[in-house]
């Protein structure tokens, strides 16, 4: 993977997980106190992981999907596996991660994914 696209996927997805974590701390004062109690310097550095069940659980369930998705492709990043999918270990085509910087498998795959749990 070129590194630039890597360094520009990653900033995005900081972007659009502090976004989530901004529209969850106005929906949730148990996710408030989360936030505050950590102290972060910087929102991303919290993990989806250090919310808590009962939190999770009042929280918007489209929101908190796309921040556990957003926290694997940034781990992913740190892996230096970003861009390969998961299941198949192929590249993801870059205009696929443009359009979804957090997207894990290829489309192929996605897709088989998607009718298996249905
Ligand atoms: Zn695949």
């Amino acid at each position: 993977m070129d590194k630039v696209f890597v360094e520009e996927m990653k900033t995005d997805l900081m972007k659009q997980k502090e976004e989530i974590m901004q529209s969850l701390m106005s929906e949730s004062d148990d996710f408030n106190a989360i936030v505050k109690a950590k102290q972060p310097k910087d929102l991303a550095d919290i993990a989806s992981d250090d919310i808590d069940r009962n939190t999770l659980e009042t929280l918007s369930a489209n929101d908190v999907k796309r921040l556990r998705l957003i926290d694997s492709a940034l781990s992913r990043i740190e892996n230096e596996r970003y861009g390969l999918c998961m299941r198949c270990n192929k590249k993801i085509p870059s205009e696929r991660l443009k359009a979804i910087p957090y997207a894990l498998m290829c489309i192929e795959c996605k897709s088989t994914d998607e009718r298996q749990n249905r």
